[in-house]
């Protein structure tokens, strides 16, 4: 349920409302909304007095909340929430582009990419140092090696960094040298995770898992909201599906579909949901088409040398070519690259 108080209300009537709301043991979620405090009440609602509550002093109405994600959902929150990642906003007018390698490979290679992805107009530099790999035979990434060659690549390019954080353990690390914490697909319900990021105030890019559905995904994004972050951005990244030439199917509609259902912002990520190069270039226009807030894209300086992905990663000209053809798009929906 939300409460929203009267432009006019005084502090003291905000207050009492939330006084009100923990005595009777539901957690209170203020925020503002258009100059007016809104204060989202959550836990067991039953047998509560809706007119007592709406008689107090300087509220102005209350709304129910019909979907099972609260916080997350536009039931709540009616305008667009925007994520500030230093001097890049996530969920404006401008569609932000975070590129760079899978992993952090090497100090040249890093380096590399972060200057063509600075050079071509990209935002944000991708990375992993932490890789959540399907096979424990793979490269699991240089850990805090990889850390410090992104801290370094920002140190250099200026370029806000994103990067994987895979247990709730490595978070204070992880947070130590990262702008965007980001939480991988394998991980979406790692729930000890999304609370430890939630108790972070850090921007967090929550990748929507393979097989989960759209509630599930925002569910989880409410358990960062609901730990108090209110810093989430989030990724379509593709679900599996029966169809094998590509590597994943993206589901193109979860981007007007979290549109409805939520105010977070929402980034598609055209490289692991096709899984080949060849494709990146359309399914990123697509998903500007469609409305996405940002793209999420792997390149690297040779991918035919890639210690991971290298098949969907991007080359050089391919991603200064990408950014062009994008811009066209961006513009013919209202938006800018
Ligand atoms: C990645 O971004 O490198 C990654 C591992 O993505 P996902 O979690 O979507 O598979
Ligand atoms: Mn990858």
């Amino acid at each position: 349920m939300v409460i929203v108080m009267k432009p006019t209300a005084a502090q003291s009537d905000i207050d009492y409302v939330i006084r009100r709301a923990s005595s009777l043991s539901l957690q209170a979620h203020v925020s503002d909304q258009n100059g007016h405090t809104v204060i989202g009440l959550l836990g067991d609602l039953k047998g509560l007095n809706l007119d007592a509550l709406a008689g107090l002093r300087g509220v102005e109405g209350i709304r129910l909340m019909t979907q099972p994600f609260r916080l997350a959902s536009r039931e709540f929150k009616r305008e667009p929430t925007t994520v500030c990642v230093k001097d890049c906003t996530i969920g404006g007018r401008r569609v932000v582009v975070a590129a760079g390698p899978c992993s952090v490979e090497t100090e040249r290679q890093l380096r590399n990419a972060a200057d063509v992805v600075k050079r071509a107009g990209g935002h944000l530099l991708r990375g992993g140092a932490f890789k959540p790999r399907s096979s424990p035979y793979s490269f699991q990434g240089l850990a805090e090696e990889g850390l410090k060659l992104l801290a370094d690549a920002r140190e250099a390019t200026g370029l806000p960094i994103v990067t994987e954080v895979l247990s709730s353990e490595q978070v204070p690390l992880v947070g130590r040298y990262a702008d965007v914490l980001q939480i991988g697909a394998r991980n979406m319900q790692n729930f000890a995770l999304l609370r430890a990021v939630g108790e972070t105030r850090m921007p967090v890019l929550l990748k929507r898992s393979m097989m989960s559905t759209l509630e599930e995904l925002l569910l989880s994004a409410e358990y960062i909201l609901s730990h108090g972050n209110p810093n989430v951005i989030l990724c379509e990244r593709g679900i599996r599906t029966f169809e094998t030439y590509t590597r994943n199917t993206l589901d193109i509609s979860a981007v007007p579909a979290l549109k409805e259902l939520t105010h977070l912002p929402v980034i598609v990520d055209p490289s692991h949901a096709t899984g080949k190069a060849s494709l990146v270039k359309a399914v990123s226009k697509a998903a500007v088409a469609a409305g996405a807030d940002g793209l999420l894209i792997e390149v690297h300086p040779e991918p035919e040398n890639a210690l991971s992905d290298g098949s969907q990663s991007l080359a050089p000209q391919q991603f200064v070519e990408l950014m062009r053809e994008v811009e066209p798009i961006a513009e013919a929906v209202g938006r800018s690259v």
